[in-house]
């Protein structure tokens, strides 16, 4: 063998082996990633000038050996692409692998000390961070290319020699340093290639077996793919996982490239969502877990793989967020999603109302925190409703959703399984409700404590939506915001004429007082209860079944309710007790308040000192309050103990009364 040349690599900075060994410290194992990579690359290159007719020989099976040498501490990457002649070795590794390492180094400098996404760039030069030596043994694919061996040993030296070699390819060898012997181990290994490499079109063997899966679904076309293809892949990338939900394929290459699926997970309570699950892809490449910059914040529940050479990769994170094709990239992502959800509504209603529980907040969070995404949707937002909706067609949608900017609320029915509930969407909501409140919206928050409220409401024909995912406050603010005119109003919070029936209001006089029915009713429980912040309201509720309808309910004023739910908001607490101001609107109506009245006014005849029955009368007063309280989660541990032994002596008095009767 002789010598054929000894040099200095053409680095300007003396000696930058150790600045990048310590700047990159933590993350030495991203070497066997450029290392593969590189190899990948050059396989491809063959295939290149093979179709172009540079090359008429064989190019045989495409793949990547590793081996690993325990006894000489060394471990060696070999593919069999396009190699290199000793003149591409002195020009692709002497002067621009390390001209670009240089390069890198002044970047990852001006970076200061943030991290670089993915610390892509680094290149061939990355094998320093783990070798004392590297040496290359090549062969190239040119017509009468003679076989080359470099070797450098970490100092800006190398030596380029003949080599033996005979088949087309190269082989880069790495005589490990001392604190990197992990790299020996060929679980080590394994557990790197299904990292990083796991999706490369080429084969990576390792002790004769192919160590990584190779296909790269998110590449192949969507046509090509079935709906188990999707999901085969959504649980080999999140195994043990419930299945997601849908998902959208990402293909354009214009104005830049970006390949992917993002599946939309069903979301679990325990999910941190501020921290993404995507993983980011360069060219098949796993390159980072995080795609926190890439995505907006509010698709950073999905899941799935985003693959784009467009993204810069060698810039700190912060860079990342302002760099335009980045930023169009993200709203690219942002249209596609909106899109697909659009594509469901209309072709496939019925699943998509399956899945709105888990969409819905999703949806929501995206509208509150992007426009465009917003303009987008808005008209496929729906609401679980109260009202019996009938099925629409839901093979033929009639609506034809725009996808243009300045969309108007779409008029859609959606369509209903029977027995399902019913969703619509709020447009649908005012228009069907017009003619009885026009612009008023009621709504629940909370199915079984509102139960009362919303049967109330129901009994009279009034339409309640249901709003009760923990974004829905805001959701509700946001859209009174969207629609200036429309009022949002819980269940509890007032009593719509409607539900009121007026014509009671013209009750008996009490001749000696000369007080209404409802005067004495009110002046009763403002004696009994003694609470001057609350305020007492009698009102007979309107119903054919009187029994049917509560005997008593405490209402809080929306803007009252809303206040108390920011503060807790703020304070991050849990939500307070019900404030002192509440009202307790008495239901007239009820044969329980009328009994109650009868009582009260027999004791008054009794007069002087407290009777048996004005006591009996305080004491379901304070009842009818509790049971009304008890339906707006309204009490804390003092109020249900003396609950529960009120209880237990009304119940004992009732039945010494019925006994001696
Ligand atoms: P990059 O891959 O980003 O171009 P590298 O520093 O990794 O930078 O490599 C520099 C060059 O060396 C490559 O562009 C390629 O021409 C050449 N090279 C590296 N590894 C191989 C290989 N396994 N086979 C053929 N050429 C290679």
């Amino acid at each position: 063998m002789t010598v054929q040349e000894k040099g200095t690599i053409t680095i300007h900075t003396e000696n930058i082996f150790p600045i990048i060994k310590k700047s990159l410290y933590s993350d030495h194992e991203i070497f066997l990633r450029e290392l593969i990579s590189n190899a990948v690359d050059a396989i491809q290159k063959l295939k290149m000038v093979s179709l172009a007719g540079e090359y008429s020989g064989e190019i045989g099976e495409p793949e990547i050996k590793i081996t690993i040498d325990k006894e000489k501490n060394t471990l060696a990457i070999s593919d069999n692409g396009i190699g290199m002649t000793a003149e591409e070795v002195k020009k692709y590794i002497n002067q621009v692998a390390f001209s670009s390492a240089e390069e890198f180094i002044q970047k990852y400098k001006a970076a200061d000390g943030q991290q670089i996404i993915g610390h892509f760039g680094l290149g061939f030069y990355s094998s320093f961070m783990v070798a004392s030596k590297v040496e290359i043994d090549t062969l190239s694919y040119k017509e009468g290319a003679e076989a080359v061996h470099w070797s450098c040993d970490g100092s800006p030296e190398f030596e380029l020699t003949d080599s033996s070699r005979k088949e087309r390819g190269t082989t880069v060898t790495l005589t490990l340093q001392e604190e990197e012997k992990e790299y020996l181990e060929p679980s080590r290994i394994k557990q790197l290639v299904k990292t990083y490499c796991d999706f490369l079109p080429v084969p990576i063997k390792l002790d004769g077996e192919v160590i990584n899966r190779q296909k790269a679904i998110w590449r192949q076309s969507p046509s090509s793919l079935t709906k188990e293809d999707y999901l085969e892949f959504y649980r080999y990338l999140y195994p043990f996982q419930d299945e997601p939900l849908l998902w959208v394929h990402l293909n354009t290459d214009y104005p830049f490239l970006v390949n992917g699926i993002l599946y939309f997970p069903k979301l679990r309570p325990d999910v941190d969502v501020t921290k993404g699950q995507i993983k980011l892809f360069c060219n098949q490449v796993f390159v980072s877990e995080h795609c926190e910059e890439i995505i907006p914040k509010f698709l950073l529940p999905m899941r799935g793989v985003i693959d784009s050479p467009d993204i810069p990769l060698n810039v700190s994170r912060s860079a990342l967020q302002v760099d335009r094709t980045v930023r169009k990239i993200a709203d690219f992502i942002t249209k596609k999603v909106g899109a697909r959800l659009k594509e469901l509504y209309c072709s496939e209603r019925d699943y998509y109302i399956s899945i709105w529980k888990d969409l819905g907040t999703f949806v929501k969070f995206g509208v509150l925190n992007d426009d465009k995404f917003k303009k987008q949707v808005e008209d496929i937002i729906i609401y679980r409703t109260t009202a019996e909706l009938n099925s629409a067609k839901p093979d033929t949608p009639e609506v034809q959703v725009q996808t243009e900017e300045g969309d108007a609320w779409q008029d859609v029915t959606p369509s209903k399984k029977s027995g399902s509930p019913s969703y619509t969407t709020l447009q649908e909501y005012l228009e069907r409700n017009k003619t009885r409140h026009e612009n008023r919206v009621y709504y629940c928050t909370d199915e079984v404590t509102q139960a009362t409220y919303i049967e109330l409401h129901k009994n009279q024909g009034l339409e309640v939506l249901f709003m009760d995912s923990f974004i829905d406050p805001h959701f509700i603010s946001f859209l009174e915001r969207e629609h200036k005119d429309v009022k949002f109003l819980r269940v509890d919070s007032e009593i719509d004429e409607k539900l009121l029936d007026k014509n009671k209001e013209a009750e008996i006089i009490d001749p000696k007082t000369n007080k209404t029915r409802s005067e004495q009713i009110k002046e009763l429980f403002q004696k009994a209860l003694n609470k001057p912040k609350l305020t007492i309201r009698t009102e007979a509720l309107k119903s054919d079944a009187p029994l049917g309808t509560p005997p008593a309910m405490v209402l809080l004023p929306e803007f009252m309710r809303r206040l108390r739910d920011m503060n807790a908001l703020f304070q991050q607490q849990e939500l307070a007790q019900l404030p002192e101001e509440h009202i307790l609107l008495v239901n007239t109506a009820h044969p329980l308040i009328q009994n109650l009245a009868n009582i009260s006014a027999g004791s008054i005849i009794q007069s002087g000192g407290k009777s048996p029955s004005a006591e009996l009368a305080e004491m379901i007063c304070h009842h009818i309050y509790d049971l009304a309280l008890m339906a707006q989660k309204g009490f804390d541990a003092e109020g249900m103990k003396s609950f529960v032994e009120r209880s237990n002596k009304l119940l004992t008095q009732l039945t010494e009364r019925a006994a001696n009767a």
